[in-house]
């Protein structure tokens, strides 16, 4: 059961360093079968147009074992249009995340199992804020790229103060680090 508690909304289940730490058996070995992800600054940089090979490979693996993926991005210009066409994957944009329609839709359209169904994205306030709310699985990643939106650079600041308050994670480095002594 997730936390209802204002700070415990904000706390992704896991936190990864990449979306490349991930495939199929790690997502399987923690129940998840489904997935939606995030574009800018979990699978692409923002100034990015093209998904390259590693990506392809990456989406085509999980699918090949069976995990289903949705895109589903607050940004709907033509650019993440045409990364999701290049991944040949649904997209859902724009999705207003952290509100709770697009979660609800992307949900059905992943076969309609909040329990298989996770989340994986870069901002708290977006993704896991909105993630947490529908009650899926949340994958905080470290963004790809430090070049945010300004709103986002806003928000990155906002997010620093929660996640110290909320996990034992640090970024480091651009890499999570464990800082042990927190609860
Ligand atoms: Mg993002």
């Amino acid at each position: 059961m997730k936390s209802r508690s204002p700070l415990g909304r904000l706390r992704p289940d896991y936190f990864i360093n990449s979306v490349y730490d991930i495939d199929a058996g790690w997502l399987k070995n923690k129940g998840i079968h489904r997935l939606i992800v995030d574009v800018d600054n979990t699978i692409v940089a923002r100034d990015v147009i093209m998904p390259d090979a590693l990506l392809q490979e990456w989406v085509v693996n999980l699918q090949n074992s069976g995990i289903e993926l949705v895109i589903v991005s607050n940004n709907w210009s033509a650019r993440v249009k045409q990364i999701a066409k290049e991944l040949d994957l649904q997209l859902l944009a724009p999705a207003a995340k952290p509100l709770g329609a697009a979660f609800k839709r992307a949900i059905v359209m992943l076969g309609s199992n909040r329990g298989e169904t996770a989340i994986i994205g870069d901002q708290l306030f977006t993704d896991v804020l909105g993630g947490n709310g529908a009650g899926i699985k949340t994958i905080l990643s470290v963004p790809v790229s430090a070049v945010d939106l300004i709103h986002t650079k806003m928000l990155r600041v906002l997010e620093k103060f929660f996640l110290k308050r909320l996990s034992k994670k640090v970024l480091v480095d651009r890499k999570w680090q464990d800082v042990g002594a927190r609860k």
